[in-house]
């Protein structure tokens, strides 16, 4: 059987990319706010105008926009941030960090958000995070319904959605802020670094000071001047700026964003057909509403008892193919119950059984065919054999 494709490695970087940086260490020009022209003030602008958003601002992290997103809510301390169960931990984290308290929200075995205990839990909130956790969108409509009826702000989690659509609108365009990441196993690879867009002209001016626009650095960022005026001194810095070489990094990506999205969802959908003739295999469809722009896959094991599941991780990861569980890998930083930061226990019924046979392997776009069919055929054998061992 041919090998296996190499699935750890980040998207590549382009040559544009790579000689933009060479040129600007000649410079020494590394501080977004001491650039000549800044490529940070230049992505931003890029990006706002790719999504079709008005306002753009790049920082440290996804984790970081997410929590300058919740403190240019306002939001008071202790306010609670409604948030789904399946998420990354960094979501609870930003939300912890901004002095704010998470409601975990059920996910059901589509990976999406329960619209009903969402629904339960909404009154409690003062704001919502909704995490499009590996690129599976929530019901954006009923969503934005509820919370629009609520009054409550809705901050999209869009780390490792960028290029999904929801009825043609950018995913990240819907709440009232999007997050995306730009850590290496997103589909922008600057190592690390974040960006949150918006079209409230006092959200982007209070995040802009926040992120650590000093004094009157925020006249180099192209907002109205009035809402700068108003929250002048009344913020404090917390110095989440991007740098320099990842803002240069990722502007040469920027035009790569549709052929990797088309590539991985070509990738996803052959490996996905051929899993989904396996009766022990479950690949979640997306919603009508949703275009989605996977780089990895996720699917369910079904009518598989414990030590089933666990032969068939075994099986795969014996093929070299680590295949991930997410709720039965040690210390998963997906799984809530690893959580212990929190200052309560959860118990989400639904979500444990979702992530207790939920598996997800990458599949980054650079991968061809071929390289997908020797990951689909893997896949495919170790839930036969696992299946069938027991059954003997
Ligand atoms: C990667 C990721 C994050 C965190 O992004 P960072 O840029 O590493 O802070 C948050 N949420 C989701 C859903 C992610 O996939």
């Amino acid at each position: 059987m041919p090998e296996l494709p190499n699935l750890v490695q980040a998207e590549p970087i382009p040559e544009a990319a790579m000689a933009e940086v060479a040129r600007i260490l000649q410079t020494g020009d590394l501080f977004r706010y001491t650039s000549a022209q800044s490529p940070v003030a230049l992505l931003e602008e890029e990006f706002a105008q790719k999504l079709g958003a008005t306002y753009a601002l790049a920082v440290a992290s996804c984790s970081a926009a997410l929590f300058l997103s919740l403190k240019a809510l306002d939001l008071p301390r202790d306010a609670k941030v409604l948030i789904p169960a399946f998420t990354f931990a960094a979501v609870p984290s930003a939300v912890v960090h901004a002095d704010c308290v998470p409601i975990l929200c059920e996910c059901g075995d589509d990976y999406r958000i329960d619209l009903v205990d969402f629904a339960a839990k909404l009154p409690d909130a003062d704001a919502v995070i909704i995490s499009h956790m590996r690129g599976h969108t929530s019901d954006m409509d009923a969503i934005m319904a509820l919370c629009d009826a609520a009054g409550t702000p809705v901050i999209e989690d869009a780390a490792h959605s960028l290029g999904t659509t929801w009825s043609g609108k950018n995913i990240g365009t819907i709440g009232a802020i999007g997050c995306f990441s730009f850590q290496s196993y997103k589909l922008l690879n600057a190592g690390e670094g974040g960006i949150m867009i918006t079209d409230d002209p006092d959200l982007i001016a209070r995040a802009v000071i926040m992120s650590g626009a000093y004094e009157h650095n925020w006249k180099k960022h192209p907002v109205l001047q009035k809402p700068f005026k108003r929250w002048q001194n009344t913020l404090p810095l917390y110095n989440q700026r991007l740098n320099t070489m990842s803002a240069a990094l990722i502007r040469p990506q920027l035009d790569l964003i549709d052929k990797r999205v088309s590539d991985g969802r070509r990738n996803h959908d052959h490996v996905a057909a051929q899993l989904r003739t396996h009766p022990h295999l479950e690949v979640p469809s997306p919603l009508a509403q949703e275009r989605r722009a996977p780089d990895s896959i996720q699917f369910n094991l079904v009518g598989m008892s414990p030590a089933e599941i666990s032969a068939f991780q075994s099986a795969a990861n014996a093929s070299g193919l680590s295949v991930q569980i997410f709720g039965a890998s040690e210390d998963n930083a997906r799984a809530y119950w690893n959580w212990q930061f929190l200052d309560r226990d959860w118990d989400l019924p639904k979500t444990k059984a979702m992530l207790m046979k939920a598996c997800d392997v990458r599949l980054p776009a650079r991968l061809s065919l071929e390289d997908c069919d020797v990951i689909a055929r893997v896949i495919l054998k170790a839930a036969t054999e696992a299946t069938q061992h027991a059954a003997a």
